[in-house]
Parts: structure tokens; sequence; C-alpha cells
């Protein structure tokens, strides 16, 4: 239990300290306290602290630091690689922080780093508003914006990260920071982008841009069989796609879902899905090209409340499954890159593992290289796969797949932070370009020298 590593008394004084609860092996609760999205990382803490405020993050983060022991910080906890959790250390949890403050006038939101994609939505959408937030709703903000984060606003909004204004950030030494364009610049320019390395982001302000409450929406499904025409007809429609419509096209298997006719349950399916954000009547039109790539199983595109589309794919997406993403981005869909696709396709393990091929550009390709720490930006697609197990059987085939997957597209493939399944020095090196990497590094000696914050897609400290 906690007090193999941790004293009853050093304990007994932060517990009095602190306004949010501390959870210990053995506690009730500990069980479902510790588990994190992914079902692959079953880890037994020393500690759980679910901080109700800044102060709980202060008080936390000093107590990490003089025990020297391993500290994981929690937003959402949809981590992949599983940083959110950690054996016989801290988890610093910020679930109890889900403050939410829009200013329609400024056009801005300001939410406390616990918040979820969907508490957000709901309130910046009671004023029609919305900054590039997540394909799922359940995933956290937090560690989302800090990596980058891809949505359904990104080819007219950019990243989430883009959007990113200010940050309230506990730092290593125990410091209470503002990070903005006129203090802390460099802190707020490797937030945008470099992951978790730099502190606790207590809080976020985002840039909110007018979205209606209304978008043009949908999924239109292909069957398996013309996947090579489908994404042909993809790669044709991409380049004329205005900024307001961002699309995705995944190689899947069709779940047994009452909107699918049954005799396609379980075979391959081609799933063309996003979203038009412009004007609502442009809707249809804008998104025809994407519509008619061969014949239709069902097209489900329509005029859709932004909050519905945005909560979708949470069905498809429960907690607990064993989950490994991998990811690069890559400028061309030639005929090379569709059969290798095509190829991992086929040899999928299961019915849950996928290939999702995401349209960028737009916004998010305008905004200049070294402006924000985002690594890559000069590519218009990146392939995420998707790749899963209901439980340990199979999963190590499935990263291998996964591996298999991405590898077509050459081993030097920039990655996407937020999209890695584990943690590895290259595959950190290999989602930065040389120069931000080192500015990342100028900037973690700065405020994390000795590296305290390295349960993420780590930037290792000169000194450390
Ligand atoms: P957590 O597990 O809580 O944290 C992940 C990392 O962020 C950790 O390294 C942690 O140290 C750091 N961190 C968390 N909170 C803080 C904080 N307050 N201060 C400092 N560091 C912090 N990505 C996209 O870009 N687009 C998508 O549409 C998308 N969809 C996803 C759907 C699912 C189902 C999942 C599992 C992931 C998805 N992702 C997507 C990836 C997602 O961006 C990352 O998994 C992200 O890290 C999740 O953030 P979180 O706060 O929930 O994670």
């Amino acid at each position: 239990n906690g007090s193999e590593v941790l004293g009853e008394a050093t304990l007994d004084e932060l517990a009095r300290g602190l306004r949010g609860e501390m959870i210990r092996p053995g506690d009730p609760g500990y069980d479902e306290a510790r588990s994190i999205w992914n079902g692959a990382h079953d880890r037994r803490p020393a500690l759980i602290v679910r901080c109700r405020g800044v102060a709980d993050v202060l008080k936390t983060v000093e107590f990490a630091r003089g025990e020297g022991l391993p500290l994981a910080v929690r937003g959402g906890g949809h981590s992949i690689p599983g940083f959110s959790t950690v054996d016989r250390g801290i988890v610093l949890d910020l679930a109890p922080m889900k403050g939410v403050r829009v200013d329609p006038v400024r056009r801005t939101v300001t939410a406390q780093g616990g918040c979820l994609w969907g508490d957000v939505d709901a309130e910046t959408q009671a004023f029609g508003l919305a900054v590039t937030g997540g394909l799922i709703s359940t995933t956290g903000i937090a560690g989302f914006a800090l990596g980058g984060g891809l949505g359904w606003l990104v080819r007219r909004f950019g990243l989430t990260s883009d959007n990113l204004v200010g940050a309230d950030v506990v730092t290593a030494d125990g410091r209470y920071l503002h990070a903005g364009e006129d203090e802390h610049a460099d802190l707020l320019w490797a937030l945008r982008g470099g992951g978790g390395n730099f502190g606790v982001v207590t809080s976020f302000e985002f840039r909110l841009h007018d979205v209606g409450p209304t978008v043009f929406a949908g999924p239109v499904f292909y069957r398996g069989e013309d996947a090579e025409r489908v994404l042909r007809g993809f790669r044709a429609a991409a380049p004329a796609a205005p900024d307001e419509l961002t699309l995705a096209a995944n190689l899947a298997t069709a779940p047994p879902v009452p909107f699918l006719p049954e005799e396609i349950h379980g075979k391959p399916v081609v799933v063309v899905l996003g979203m038009w954000s412009g004007d609502l009547d442009a809707g249809d039109a804008a998104t025809r090209p994407f519509r008619e790539l061969a014949p239709v199983v069902v097209d489900l595109f329509g005029p859709t409340p932004y909050v519905e589309m945005q909560r979708m794919l949470d069905p498809l997406y429960p907690r607990g499954m064993w989950n490994y993403f991998r990811s690069a981005f890559f400028g061309d869909l030639d005929d090379t890159t569709i059969g290798a696709f095509l190829d991992a396709y086929a040899q999928a393990p299961n019915a849950v593992s996928e290939l999702h091929i995401h349209h960028l550009g737009g916004a998010m390709g305008r905004v200049p290289a070294d402006a924000t720490a985002f690594g890559t930006r000069d590519r218009d697609f990146i392939l995420n796969v998707v790749a899963r197990s209901m439980d340990v059987d199979g999963f190590p085939a499935t990263i291998e797949w996964a591996r298999a997957a991405t590898g077509v597209l050459g081993p030097d493939a920039a990655a996407y932070v937020n999209f890695t399944g584990e943690a590895g020095e290259d595959r950190v090196r290999a989602s930065y370009p040389k120069d931000t990497y080192e500015r990342l590094v100028a900037v973690k000696d700065r405020y994390d020298p000795a590296n305290l914050f390295r349960l993420n897609q780590n930037i290792r400290p000169s000194a450390a």
C-alpha cells in the first residue's frame, strides 16, 4: 500500500493542506480512481490527489518534488501511452477542476485543466461559439491542446493550440505563472504543441469562433471493395475543399448499428466523415463531391447540431479497451500510398482496428512553422492507425500491425505526439523539426531542468 513509499506522517500533513480528496491503495474507489481510458495500462499509484484548485496543485507538485516520486499529471485521462497513471508514484488528477467561463464579447473561453471537450463545447455553444476540439467529447482538453489538437474545425480555425492565447501554469519549482503573448511568451510557445513538459496547466484560455449551433456534417458509408476508388476520389476532391470543410476517410469495419443495412455488418467499409462549418445552406453542395465517390451504402450527412457532431463517435470509443495509436503525416495520397494503405487494411487484425486518413491544410497549414511548437504543418494528410483489442489477447499483434501500417510512409515520416501510443525518444524526435526540438529543450531547461514532468512525450532537458 501507499505507506510502502510514503510515510503516514507526511501523508497526513499533505491531507491537512488539501481541499481535494487523497486516494491510496486500499481506499474505496482506488481501482476506479487509478484507471484511465486505455485499458492497456493497469498501474498502481502510491497516491492519487484529486485537485480542487490551484492551491492543491501547488501542494501536490511540491510534495512530489520533495518525495522524489514519479509524478503523473492527468487532465481527461485519455493518454494512449498511459502517461496519466504510474506505478508507485503520484497521480495529480485535475478532474474536479471543470470550471468554464465564456466571454462572448471578447470571444474567449477560460477552462480549467480538468475539463473534457463536452464541458467546453456545452458552454461555448450557448453562444454559438466554438474552438477546434476533439472528435470524441470525453477526451480531456488539457493533454489534447498541449499536444496540438486536431478536430473538425482545424482547416478553418487551426489547431486547438493555435487558438491558445494564455495559460496558468504551476511550474516544477512551485511557481504559478501566466503564459501569454506578453509574459512568458517562450512558455506559451512551448505549450502550443510541446505537450505536458513544462508544468501543470491549471487553466487554458482559447480564442473562440462563430460556428452557430448547427453545422452540415455526418458520415457517408461506402463498401470496402470500393476503397481504392473512394480514396482516389478523396484525393481528387481534397485540393478544392474550402477551409470550412474538414473530413477524414476511415478504413474500418461496419459496426452492427441499426442505421447500416444488416448485410454489411462486420464487413469492410470506408467511412468519409466530417463537418462543413460555413453557411448552412451551402453545406450540401460543399460536401457533395465527397459523398459521390462510389455507390453509397448510407449517406447520413445533413444539418446537425455542433454538440451532437462532437459526440457522434463517443459510443465507438469506450473506456477499458486496449489501445495503441500510431501516426504519420504525409503529403500525397498517391497510388502507391493508397495501395499500401489498402494492403494494411486487408490485414487488419480485428474489426475494431482502423486506418484513419485526416485531411489537413487550410488554416492549420498557413500558421508559420516557427510560430508554435507544433511540429508538422506542411503535409496535407495524417494517417492515424487506431489499433485495438478487447483485452490482452491479440494486443501485441495489433501493435505490430500498426507499426507496419505507418511504416509504409517511410521510417522518417513525422509523427503527432497525441496519436503516439508509446513513449520513446525516437518518436518524440520524429514529432518535431530539429529547430523546434532544440527550442523546446531550451524552454524545458528554463522551466523544468530536473525533468519533474517526464511522464509525457518527453523533451529531455540538457542536464537530466
Ligand atoms: P491525459 O491522459 O490526462 O494526459 C495526457 C498527457 O497530457 C500527459 O502527458 C500529461 O502529462 C499531460 N497533461 C494532461 N493534463 C495536463 C495539464 N493540465 N497540464 C500539463 N500537462 C497535462 N487527438 C486529437 O488531436 N484529435 C482527436 O480528435 C483526438 N481524439 C481522441 C480520441 C480518443 C478516444 C483518445 C483516447 C484520444 C484522442 N486524441 C485526439 C488524442 C488526445 O489528444 C491525447 O490522448 C491527449 O493527450 C488526451 O488528453 P487528456 O487530457 O485526456 O489526457
